[in-house]
C-alpha cells in the first residue's frame, strides 16, 4: 500500500469503516407529539421536513442511518403516525412494540412539560417486558427552567431522565453519549444468527400480493391454526417452517396472517412492520402481484430491503392468472421498474396452485450464498488489475484516475473498498460493480463499494 501513496493507517482505517457489517438499531418510541420525529431529525443531523404539523401524516421511510462520535447505527422513527381504530393507547403500544422488537436499544421520549401520562406508563410496561436497554429522553426542556420537569421522570423507574430540547439541540449530545453506551457494538440478533440457528426470512410485500396465502401454502394448513392462536396476542411472532429439508425462521408471521384493518395510518403501520421484519432478517423474499402493475409501493419495499443490506429474492405471485399479454408487459415493467434489483433471483409462483413453490428455497439459498461471498484479496486485485488495464477510466483534466488496489472489507452484504489515485466517476463505479458481479456472482445481494482517493 505504501508505495501506492496510501499510508498503512489510512488503508486499515478505511477497511475497518467499510467492514462494519450490520449496524445496531436504535428505536425512538413514545406518544404522539412528544417530539420523536424532531429528535430523529436531530440524531440523523438533518433538518428537512420530516416533521409535519398535520396529524396522521403517513410516511414511508422509517429507518435512517446516523453517526455519533464515530459510531454508526440505524434509527427507527415511530413518529408520524397518529392514531387508529385501536385507540390511542393500543396504537402507541402496538407501534412501539414492533420498533422495540427490531431494536438493540430504545430511546423513550416523554414530553417533560406534560409529564408522564397513562399512555407513557403503558409503554414503560412494554419496555420492561422487552428487557432492552432504554435511554429516557425528557424532551421539550428548552432551557434551564425545564430541568425540574425532567427530574420528575425519575418516577418512571427507567433510570436517569436526560433533559433534551430536540427542537433546539440542547442536551442531545449527552443523550447520544448515553445511547452509544446502551447500543451494542454490533447488533445482537443479527450476529447470534450468523453463528448458528435457522436462517431468517422476511416475507414482505404490499397488502394483497398473497403473503399470507404463500405462507399457508409453504407451512401447510395444520400449522396455520396453531399460529392464529399465537397471533391473537399482540406479540410479533416468528415461525419455524421446514422447507426443502431445512428449517427456516420466518419473521413476524403473525403480522402477515393477522389482517389488521386499520384506516388511518395503516400504510405507515405496515411499513414500520416491514422495516422491523427486514432488520431482523437475513434474506427478504419480496412478493409482488404479477397480475398488477409494479407500483411505487412495491419499489419502496424493494428499496427498504436493499438499503438494509439484505439478500433479496423476488417472487412474482398469482402466476396462474397471467395471460400472454400480461406476461409480455410484466417483463417490460420488471426491466424499467426493478432495475435496482436486476441481480436478484426471481421465481414465478402461484400460492393458489402451488406452482413453482419448490423453486423458492433454491432461490433463497442462492441469494444467501451471494450475500456471504468473500473474494480473496489476491483474486480481487488480479481482477482489478486486468479490468483497469483493459478499460481505463476516462482522462479528466489531463489526468487519468486509476483504481490502484482494493479489498473486501466485509460480507452480509459484501463490502468493498477500492483505493484510487483520483476521483472515480459514478459511471465507472457502476461499470466496476457490473464487472464484479459478472466475475464473482453475487446473485441476490446488494454490494457496497466505497472508493478512497489518495490525498
Ligand atoms: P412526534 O409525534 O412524537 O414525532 O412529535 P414531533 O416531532 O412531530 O413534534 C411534535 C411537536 O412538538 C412539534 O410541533 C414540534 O415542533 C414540537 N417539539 C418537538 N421537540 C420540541 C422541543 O424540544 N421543544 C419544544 N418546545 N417543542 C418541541
Ligand atoms: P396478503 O395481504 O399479502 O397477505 O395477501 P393474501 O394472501 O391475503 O391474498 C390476497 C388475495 O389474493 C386473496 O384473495 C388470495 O386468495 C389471492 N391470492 C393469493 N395468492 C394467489 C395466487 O397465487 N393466485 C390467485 N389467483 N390469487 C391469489
Amino acid at each position: 500500500a505504501a508505495e501506492e501513496g496510501f499510508d498503512v493507517e489510512d488503508v486499515e482505517g478505511a477497511i475497518e469503516a467499510a467492514g462494519h457489517g450490520p449496524l445496531p438499531v436504535l428505536a425512538v418510541v413514545g406518544r404522539p407529539n412528544v417530539g420523536k420525529s424532531t429528535l430523529v431529525n436531530r440524531i440523523i443531523g438533518r433538518r428537512e421536513a420530516v416533521v409535519e404539523d398535520k396529524p396522521g401524516v403517513t410516511r414511508d421511510r422509517v429507518t435512517y442511518e446516523a453517526e455519533w462520535a464515530g459510531r454508526r447505527f440505524k434509527v427507527v422513527d415511530t413518529g408520524g403516525w397518529e392514531q387508529d381504530v385501536l385507540g390511542i393507547d393500543a396504537s402507541v403500544a402496538a407501534q412501539a412494540e414492533y420498533a422495540i422488537d427490531a431494536a438493540d436499544a430504545v430511546v423513550f421520549v416523554v414530553d417533560a412539560k406534560v409529564g408522564a401520562t397513562d399512555t407513557d406508563e403503558a409503554v414503560v410496561r412494554l419496555l420492561r417486558k422487552a428487557g432492552k436497554p432504554v435511554v429516557l429522553c425528557a424532551n421539550k426542556v428548552d432551557g434551564p427552567s425545564g430541568e425540574a420537569d425532567a427530574s420528575y421522570l425519575w418516577n418512571l423507574g427507567l433510570g436517569e431522565p436526560h433533559p433534551v430540547s430536540a427542537l433546539h439541540g440542547r442536551g442531545t449530545g449527552d443523550m447520544l453519549d448515553a445511547v452509544l453506551e446502551a447500543l451494542p457494538e454490533a447488533p445482537e440478533q443479527t450476529f447470534t444468527a450468523a453463528v448458528g440457528g435457522p436462517r431468517r426470512i422476511a416475507l414482505i410485500g404490499r397488502p394483497n400480493v398473497g403473503k399470507s396465502s404463500l405462507l399457508n401454502k409453504v407451512a401447510g394448513e395444520e400449522r396455520v391454526v396453531v399460529n392464529e392462536l399465537a397471533g391473537t396476542t399482540r406479540d410479533p411472532v416468528d415461525e419455524l417452517i421446514e422447507l426443502g429439508g431445512v428449517t427456516w425462521k420466518f419473521i413476524d408471521t403473525a403480522g402477515i396472517r393477522k389482517r389488521v384493518h386499520l384506516q388511518q395510518g395503516a400504510d405507515y403501520y405496515a411499513s414500520l412492520r416491514t422495516a422491523a421484519a427486514v432488520e431482523k432478517a437475513e434474506v427478504a423474499v419480496i412478493l409482488l402481484d404479477a397480475s398488477e402493475s409494479i407500483s411505487v409501493q412495491d419499489q419502496r419495499i424493494v428499496t427498504m430491503a436493499v438499503e438494509a443490506g439484505r439478500a433479496v429474492v423476488l417472487a412474482f405471485n398469482k402466476w396462474d392468472t397471467l395471460d400472454e399479454e400480461r406476461r409480455y408487459y410484466l417483463e417490460r415493467e420488471i426491466e424499467t421498474e426493478l432495475g435496482q434489483v436486476a441481480w436478484a433471483p426471481r421465481v414465478n409462483v402461484s400460492a393458489r396452485t402451488g406452482r413453482h413453490m419448490e423453486k423458492l428455497v433454491p432461490a433463497i439459498e442462492t441469494a444467501l450464498a451471494g450475500w456471504e461471498t468473500r473474494v480473496p484479496t489476491g483474486r480481487l486485485n488480479a481482477f482489478l488489475g486486468e479490468l483497469v488495464a483493459a478499460h481505463p477510466h476516462p482522462i479528466r483534466g489531463g489526468k487519468q484516475p486509476r483504481i490502484l488496489f482494493g479489498t473486501q472489507a466485509g460480507t452480509k452484504p459484501p463490502r468493498f473498498v477500492l483505493f484510487a489515485s483520483g476521483f472515480i466517476e459514478a459511471g465507472y463505479r457502476r461499470f466496476v460493480e457490473r464487472r464484479l458481479r459478472e466475475e464473482f456472482g453475487f446473485e441476490g445481494t446488494p454490494l457496497h463499494i466505497s472508493v478512497r482517493v489518495r490525498e
